[in-house]
């Protein structure tokens, strides 16, 4: 059971994170993970696998100017198969960096991007105005897909009920499906996704894991009566449709190039007016929740060490400065503390009560995750098709070490 003080007093939660930081006994003699990251594994040189995964990665997606031919023969597809459309590709914009950078790397390149938002009803005010100043600057057109607030409201109580980690799962999966959606109203056959393992790395499947089963086995066990009208799911039937019948190839451009993330800021910023909201996913408020408040506290997970550790990796960051900012316990972000209990009317006694509970992981609940195991070889061939990102192979098709 943990302490109630450590969500309501900082000096308790400073306290209670060195205490945590001694337990790490082992660090990664390369990155910055260490013998608290999921299923990590070290060789001979202590070096962990999540860096072995990162030189396979590295392997494929090499960048510098074999990556870059690689990415102007995807571009050269692409302007092809859309000859006489309106657009040539979606591009996904949440207001981040990553995103924002592949609308302008799209026009870059001479295509037409739609850009495709899903609003979760959790924006951050300067996520909206990020979207806003970059689309209107390269003149790119939005559409949006705007959740029913309720019904995503009624998602996170039952979230909050189960006492799991992934509290944003369903607004990832709900982008990954209206990404779909927004293909094929439009008829477009290819979508780029911001996802850089350069700079954010794979994070470990203990972490995060999620899929539509999941979600929907948490909800009937904790939130009556959803029937997810509103917020498009991936089910695997959907997703098979889509990979199968509709064709629709996800492109991660920022694979095949040599992206960096710290000029990639001052870029949007000096270009675009875009504004940095001070950490990775922070953009929108249930994800500032997770990655600043409920994952380190309740989880004893900090997400700092993906990004820092894929940045390390690839020479963007000193290691000594990422290990020293993690001996610093995570800051909340409390804005979004107090705007998720009050949007959800949840009481500080009911709020303290979720957040102390037993924990609960996909374990407990009903997933695909043998069901992926067991399609191993036929996600392999997807991925070598490009119909799938690698990662998705590697990650949900691997088999789950036993509780
Ligand atoms: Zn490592």
């Amino acid at each position: 059971m943990l302490a109630k003080e450590i969500f309501t007093d900082e000096v308790a939660w400073q306290a209670e994170w060195e205490q945590r930081f001694k337990g790490i006994t082992k660090w990664c003699k390369r990155c910055v993970y260490n013998n608290k990251t999921p299923s990590i594994q070290f060789d001979v040189e202590g070096v962990c696998n999540y860096c072995a995964q990162y030189d396979q990665l590295m392997m494929q997606y090499p960048g510098g100017v074999s990556g870059k031919a690689a990415f102007q023969k995807i571009v050269d597809e692409i302007k092809r198969a859309g000859k006489n459309k309106k657009y040539d590709v979606i591009v996904g914009v949440s207001g981040g960096c990553d995103s924002s950078y592949m609308i302008h790397l799209a026009k870059e390149y001479g295509l037409r991007p739609l850009a495709v938002h899903f609003d979760n009803t959790y924006n951050s005010n300067i996520a909206v105005e990020n979207i806003r100043n970059v689309l209107s600057a390269t003149n790119v057109d939005l559409w949006t897909y705007v959740v029913d607030n309720e019904e995503y409201d009624e998602i996170l109580r039952a979230f909050f009920k189960a006492g799991i980690m992934e509290i944003d799962m369903s607004t990832d999966l709900g982008l990954a499906a209206t990404l779909n959606i927004a293909a094929k109203k439009y008829g477009i056959k290819y979508i780029f996704e911001g996802h850089s393992f350069r700079t954010e790395g794979v994070a470990p499947l203990g972490w995060a894991y999620m899929d539509a089963k999941y979600i929907q086995s948490v909800c009937k066990r904790f939130g009556h009566r959803i029937k997810f009208k509103s917020l498009p799911m991936m089910w695997l039937s959907s997703q098979l449709k889509w990979m199968l019948f509709n064709r629709l190839k996800k492109i991660r451009p920022l694979w095949y190039l040599d992206y960096q993330k710290e000029p990639t800021k001052e870029f949007l910023t000096k270009q675009f007016g875009w504004k940095w909201y001070g950490g990775h996913h922070l953009e929108n408020r249930t994800c500032t929740f997770g990655h600043t408040y409920l994952n380190p506290r309740r989880f004893d997970v900090d997400q700092r060490s993906n990004g820092f550790s894929a940045e390390v990796r690839s020479g963007q960051l000193d290691r000594e400065w990422a290990m020293a900012e993690l001996r610093k316990a995570p800051k909340a972000e409390y804005e979004s503390v107090d705007y998720l209990k009050k949007r959800l009317g949840v009481d500080e006694e009911t709020f303290l009560g979720f957040m102390t509970q037993s924990r609960r992981t996909a374990q407990d609940f009903k997933t695909y995750k043998r069901t992926f195991e067991r399609m191993r070889p036929f996600f392999y061939l997807m991925a070598k098709m490009e119909l799938i990102p690698w990662t998705f192979y590697m990650k949900y098709t691997a088999k789950s070490e036993k509780k």
